[in-house]
């Protein structure tokens, strides 16, 4: 069945966030002192989770991702993930981490069924890695993604925010990892959440991304596979791994958005950017399987056209990524 909204456009992929809470506090995404707690029982369980997933699956999402906050710091997630994986009609599982329990956990989702991992690596080198995330430990990231292919897993494609005078010094050094270690390597604009002034300074435009790759190496297109949504994707000639750009503030993909959200607390959103929401709770709390089926479906037609970012400015309010999972 397929799943197209009140603009045509096909929405088979749901990001499902299960925790706002992280091990690690990126400064673009989380305040340094982390956020405050939810009261017990503001979190989905992990049965609301699972009927969110079902009943998306049973209208026409194909590919789930599970998100966060850091996904993997939730108790239960392997046992969570592997009945999601047993959804019949689900046919992509994936999973975005920071990787810091990686080394840990990646043979038990690799077990459980997931499919794709894609992890979260702003800087190769050290210093800069613990800056941008306030502390966060390079070399655990690293063994996560060698433990993640001894698990069976591709190598997992690495998600990169480019900042300019913080980490755009490495632009080639990711764009060599396609290359030497096959890793997908998707660069993502800096996108602004909270009204932090001058927050242009950070932002390089997915067009520049690529004149500088290409002043170093050929870039082919590459042909997009069915769930990849709004990224432009090319490669190296030769390399296994693609090049992708995700250009929220300088271009504008959201003609070929495919995408709905659904928060740790069971907000659903049509848009990241979109200051709209709908609380799922009331079809959750005491299971209503036929209501939450039409407010699903009520959330991909009402799904905005575009958002509303510029390098000239937003009109979104302030939110924190971690809370929506990015
Ligand atoms: N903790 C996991 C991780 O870091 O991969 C999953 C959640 S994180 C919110 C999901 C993605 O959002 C990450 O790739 C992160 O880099 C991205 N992200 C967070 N804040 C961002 C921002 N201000 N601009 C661009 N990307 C952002
Ligand atoms: Fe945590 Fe991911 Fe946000 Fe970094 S980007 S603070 S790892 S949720």
């Amino acid at each position: 069945m397929q799943l197209t909204d009140s603009l045509g456009r096909q929405i088979n992929y749901l990001r499902l966030s299960v925790t706002d809470r992280c091990n690690m506090r990126c400064f673009y995404c989380m305040p340094a002192e982390g956020i405050v707690k939810k009261q017990h029982g503001a979190l989905l369980s992990y049965e609301e989770l699972l009927l969110i997933a079902e009943t998306a699956v049973a209208i026409g999402i194909e590919k789930i991702r599970i998100t966060g906050g850091e996904p993997l710091v939730r108790r239960g997630i392997v046992g969570f993930l592997a009945m999601l994986a047993a959804i019949p009609g689900l046919r992509h599982l994936a999973l975005t981490t920071n990787g810091l329990l990686l080394a840990e956990m990646a043979a038990d989702l690799y077990k459980a069924g997931v499919q794709r991992l894609n992890v979260s690596l702003d800087s190769l080198q050290p210093q800069t890695f613990s800056t941008i995330t306030r502390g966060g430990d390079l070399q655990r990231v690293l063994a996560g993604l060698a433990a993640a292919e001894r698990a069976g897993f591709p190598p997992p494609k690495i998600n990169v925010v480019i900042m300019r005078g913080i980490n755009d010094a490495e632009v080639i050094d990711f764009a060599e990892m396609t290359r030497a270690h096959g890793n997908p390597v998707r660069f993502i604009e800096y996108m602004p959440v909270v009204k932090e002034k001058g927050w242009q300074r950070y932002c390089i435009s997915g067009d520049e991304i690529l004149q500088r790759i290409t002043a170093h190496y050929p870039l082919e297109p590459v042909d997009k596979g069915p769930y990849a949504g709004p990224s432009r994707d090319f490669r190296i000639p030769g390399a296994r791994g693609s090049i992708g750009i995700i250009t929220a503030v300088s271009g504008h993909f959201c003609s070929e958005c495919n995408r709905i959200r659904v928060t740790s607390t069971g907000q659903a959103k049509g848009c990241l950017f979109s200051d709209a929401k709908t609380d799922l709770l009331p079809w959750l709390r005491t299971p209503d399987r036929k209501g939450l089926t039409e407010v699903l479906k009520s959330i991909v037609s009402g799904k905005p056209e575009r958002h509303d970012i510029s390098p000239d400015g937003y009109t979104h309010k302030n939110f924190k990524m971690s809370q929506i999972g990015g």
